[in-house]
């Protein structure tokens, strides 16, 4: 029994590990086929964002469905106003992931328009649009290289801005600084220039996540999207983190999409996804009132952290 456990048990790790690996491959061919089929609409000019300040951002009836046959998103708008905040909260599987997804247009919507300050994303360049919007996935996928490099490509040398340049290390140091990650890199023997990723340091869910925020921080985009993922945190982590979120988000456009309902309490509006199609919508105090989906999901949220 034991020889035959020892073996297994080591297969099982092996597995893990190929299937992880595996997973992330499938990541960058899913991006990198993504990258084919959404293009530059020809004559596609740069995004034009407001003198002063944030641009809004609006859903007018999108419709989305990644195989024709199953559609996942339906007649979906809403809008949010400049440096507003706009929460969306749902069960999983309801399409809360895919919103942010098209509004960085990694997709096209089969229906309906996004616009950001009156301009439909797809009228613009693509790079004119990423420059737009800084994302803080549910996952963060780190390049294969240092850290210093993983944090500065929130600000790399940008083709269509000549003569803008890549962050400098005092930079980088800056925004690690404010995303909490610095005190580990530095305990690091390489420091900033310690290798990350599959074939170097292993950082923990809530490590990746700071990254993300220092690359997000450098980057400095009006608009924003946290695709809070919670699963891998402690609370503690949680909490910290969920509070560097909002101090980043001040005076931006942001799209949250919360698991942990305590995040949304000040949101312009929230929405509740459920399949696909808002169910309720509004803020925070008004959707108590309704008694509705969202007040079910609150005290069911608030009786377990109380129990925790
Ligand atoms: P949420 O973030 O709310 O959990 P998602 O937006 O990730 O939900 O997914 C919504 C639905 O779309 C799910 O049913 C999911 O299985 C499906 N889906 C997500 N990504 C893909 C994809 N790349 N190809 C096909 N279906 C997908
Ligand atoms: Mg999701």
């Amino acid at each position: 029994m034991i020889q035959l456990y020892i073996p297994l048990n080591f297969l099982g790790v092996l597995y893990r590990e190929i299937k992880q690996s595996l997973a992330d491959i499938d990541k960058m061919f899913t991006l990198l086929e993504r990258e084919r089929e959404v293009a530059d609409a020809s004559g596609a000019e740069a995004l034009v964002l407001p003198e002063q300040g944030p641009p809004n951002v609006r859903f007018d009836d999108v419709s989305f469905a990644y195989d024709p046959a199953r559609p996942i998103l339906q007649g979906l708008s809403f809008e949010i106003p400049a440096g507003k905040t706009v929460a969306v909260v749902g069960p999983s599987g309801a399409g809360k992931s895919t919103l942010a997804r098209l509004l960085y247009r990694f997709y096209d919507i089969t229906g309906g328009s996004i616009r950001i300050a009156g301009q439909d994303i797809r009228q613009v360049t693509q790079a004119s649009l990423r420059q737009a919007i800084g994302i803080v996935p549910q996952d963060t996928v780190l390049f294969n290289d240092t850290i210093a490099y993983n944090i500065g490509y929130g600000r790399t040398e940008d083709p269509g801005r000549p003569g803008e340049r890549g962050a400098s290390r005092e930079e980088i140091e800056a925004a690690a600084r404010a995303a909490h990650i610095h005190d580990f890199v530095s305990a690091q023997p390489l420091g900033y220039d310690t290798m990350v990723g599959e074939r170097g340091l292993k950082l923990s869910g809530g490590e990746k996540q700071r990254v993300a925020i220092a690359r997000t921080l450098l980057k400095n985009p009006p608009i924003l999207i946290f695709d809070e993922a919670t699963s891998a945190l402690d609370s503690a982590n949680e909490r910290a983190i969920q509070a560097e979120l909002q101090s980043v988000a001040r005076g931006k456009t942001t799209l949250v999409i919360a698991h942990r309902l305590s995040t949304v309490v000040d949101a312009h509006e929230i929405l509740v996804l459920e399949q696909g199609r808002i169910v309720e919508r509004g803020p925070h105090a008004v959707l108590l009132e309704k008694n509705g989906a969202y007040a079910r999901m609150w005290a069911l949220q608030q009786s377990v952290s109380d129990a925790a």
